[in-house]
Parts: C-alpha cells; sequence; structure tokens
C-alpha cells in the first residue's frame, strides 16, 4: 500500500505477463481503507463507553446479593446475572484490547523483552488457571531476548497458553517451549485436547470466529483471543501456525525472525 496524494490509497501489484514481462496493477483502496477504519473507532468507543454502566451494573448485583438470606430464592438468578455480567465485562475487556493492538499506536521494538521473565510470568498465571489438574510442561532456552512489545507478547502467548487449557480436558498435558530455530526463536503452545477440525483452521484468527459455538461458550471465551495473538505477531513480523488432530489435541507456534532477536 502506499499514499499517492494527501487522501488516496493505492494498492499496487507486480504481477509476471509472459516473455519476462511484469505488470503493474494499481487499485484504489482509499474508500475500503476509510470503512475499516471507522470501523475500528466504533468499536473501539462502544467497547469503551460500554465500560462504565457494566461496571455500576455488577456493583449493585453485588451489594444486592450481600443483602439477600443465604437461602432466599433470590440467590439463584443474582448468581446468574452477576456471572453474565462478568463475562459481558470481559469481552469488552477484549474487544479494548483487540482495538489497541489493531491500531499498533506506540509499538516501539526497540525494547529489549526479557524472555525468561516473560515465561516465568506466563508460568504463575498458566498454574492459576489449571488449578493442579494438568500437566503443565515447560522447556524454555534462556538468555533468548527479543526486541518488541512486552504486553503485547505476553498478551499473544497467554491467549495461546489459556486457550490450550480450556480446550483440554482435566488430566491433560499441556507443553509450552521457547528455543532457537534457523530462521530465529520459536515459541511454542501444545496440547493434549480437543483438537481442531482441518475445515477450521485458516478462520480461527478471524474476530468471534468459534469452532463449535455451545462448547466455545461453555469455555467462557469470546472468540477474540486468536484475532489479538494475530495482530500482536503481525507487529513483531511473526505469523501464527497451527496443526491438530481432532480428539489428540493441537500446536499453536510462531518464529520471531533473527533480527528481532537480541543478540549477545
Ligand atoms: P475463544 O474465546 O472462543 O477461545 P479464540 O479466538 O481464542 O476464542 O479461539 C477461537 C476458537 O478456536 C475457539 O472458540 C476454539 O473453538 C478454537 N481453539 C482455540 N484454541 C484451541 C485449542 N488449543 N484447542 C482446540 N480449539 C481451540
Amino acid at each position: 500500500q502506499s499514499p499517492v496524494s494527501e487522501n488516496r490509497l493505492l494498492e499496487l501489484r507486480l504481477m509476471p505477463y509472459g516473455d519476462g514481462q511484469l505488470l503493474l496493477m494499481a487499485r484504489d483502496i482509499t474508500r475500503i481503507h476509510q470503512l475499516e477504519s471507522m470501523r475500528k473507532d466504533f468499536v473501539a468507543n462502544v467497547s469503551h463507553e460500554l465500560k462504565t454502566p457494566l461496571t455500576v451494573l455488577q456493583g449493585y448485583l453485588e451489594i444486592m446479593q450481600s443483602m439477600e438470606d443465604e437461602q432466599s430464592p433470590n440467590q439463584k438468578p443474582l448468581k446468574l446475572m452477576q456471572q453474565q455480567a462478568t463475562r459481558m465485562q470481559s469481552m469488552v475487556e477484549q474487544l479494548l484490547a483487540l482495538s489497541r493492538i489493531e491500531a499498533g499506536a506506540n509499538i516501539d521494538l526497540s525494547k529489549t523483552v526479557n524472555m525468561s521473565h516473560m515465561i516465568s510470568q506466563l508460568q504463575q498465571e498458566a498454574k492459576a488457571l489449571a488449578m493442579d489438574n494438568y500437566h503443565l510442561v515447560f522447556e524454555c532456552e534462556p538468555h533468548l531476548n527479543v526486541h518488541g512489545d512486552e504486553m503485547q507478547l505476553l498478551s499473544a502467548c497467554s491467549n495461546l497458553v489459556s486457550n490450550a487449557i480450556r480446550y483440554t480436558s482435566p488430566g491433560g498435558t499441556v507443553t509450552i517451549r521457547w528455543h532457537r530455530v534457523a530462521t530465529g526463536a520459536r515459541f511454542s503452545v501444545t496440547d493434549t485436547g480437543v483438537g481442531i477440525p482441518p475445515q477450521h483452521i485458516n478462520r480461527l484468527t478471524e474476530r468471534f470466529y468459534r469452532v463449535d459455538n455451545a462448547r466455545s461458550s461453555q469455555t467462557g471465551g469470546s472468540g477474540l483471543g486468536l484475532a489479538i495473538v494475530k495482530h500482536a505477531l503481525s507487529h513483531h513480523h511473526s505469523e501464527l501456525k497451527v496443526s491438530s488432530e481432532i480428539g489428540k489435541g493441537s500446536t499453536f507456534s510462531f518464529v520471531i525472525p533473527m533480527h528481532l532477536l537480541e543478540h549477545i
């Protein structure tokens, strides 16, 4: 994409055109770009505006619950309302996180992310989520740091780890690896969970895309996690790779390219 004047945006494509010739195609994408940016602003604003009323709602629900007797028939509906309000709040937070990451504002790839530190943070989070019901394995190469945005990388990795736990039955194993490869350094999360049918794999990073809505909503997610991962990785010149076998498990991974590794 290249801006050709103050307010027009052209997409240029160079294609082979027989006999060693090349064809240059230009498409005016100004309108598409404007609509996309309106959509992003709209989502960011709506999510922001929803935060306050939801917090108020939750506060009052909590007060009402504490005012009711333990045995009161009102306890059950109040608890259900509170659960749904909490769910809505976490979706709004995910939407806000996605808007921020999509916008890519304030991305600074010059800072060094201490990956050992980040992975031990991830380990704490994973332990809290797994609650002794899963076998967690961490195999991480030390002194393998990245130039990047710590918050975004942590957000990407932690979404992958929490998915691995949520889509694996208790007793299963989740393995997290961070190690050097020929093209850079690879982060992977392998689980022994439900697996994903092949026809869904290409669409997993779309906003709100869920493989099986009934099953996914039981796990309490929003369908935004992998969209957040995709954008966070693209800011680090990286892409999400997925391999999976139904009933056996999945591996989600990405490679941080060599030029973003800290050379010591
Ligand atoms: P959600 O909040 O629904 O988990 P995500 O964007 O994180 O949303 O994931 C999109 C969908 O991808 C999920 O609804 C689920 O169907 C599938 N998925 C993600 N991670 C895994 C996994 N480790 N194993 C099986 N399915 C997964």
